[in-house]
């Protein structure tokens, strides 16, 4: 299997400054209860390791289509936003890549524009 590589890859800030609780408690509320249940990566079709390639690597760009199809993807996102998980993929984006949604959020980006950044609506 041959591996690519993305072409760009922002460096990452230093220091990441905590999430105001008002947009955790926003991200909470996208949160479906239950939503691991449906989660698509807990099929046994998939193996948990793509989550955890590193960043480019085609094995987490197989992860990323799992998850865009995920019926839960929203949810799986909006929880490891709010709960700052430090590693792997969640609701298709990466560690580096949550990181530039937490600073987008904690400068005031809408939750949903984040959550759905193609739809128009959300932006609005
Ligand atoms: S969005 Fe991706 S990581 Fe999250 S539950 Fe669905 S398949 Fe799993």
């Amino acid at each position: 299997m041959t591996r690519r590589r993305r072409a760009v890859q922002l460096p990452l800030p230093l220091e990441v400054p905590p999430l105001p609780a008002a947009v955790r408690a926003d991200l909470r509320t996208e949160v479906v209860p239950g939503w691991t249940g449906r989660a698509a990566c807990a099929s046994r079709s998939v193996d948990p390791d793509w989550w955890h390639a590193p960043a480019g690597d085609e094995l987490q760009e197989v992860a990323r289509g799992v998850c865009q199809s995920c019926p839960v993807r929203r949810s799986c996102l909006a929880h490891a936003l709010a709960t700052g998980e430090p590693e792997g993929l969640w609701g298709g984006a990466d560690e580096g890549e949550r990181v530039w949604m937490r600073l987008a959020l904690a400068e005031g980006t809408r939750v949903a524009a984040v959550l759905d950044p193609t739809s128009r609506t959300a932006a609005a």
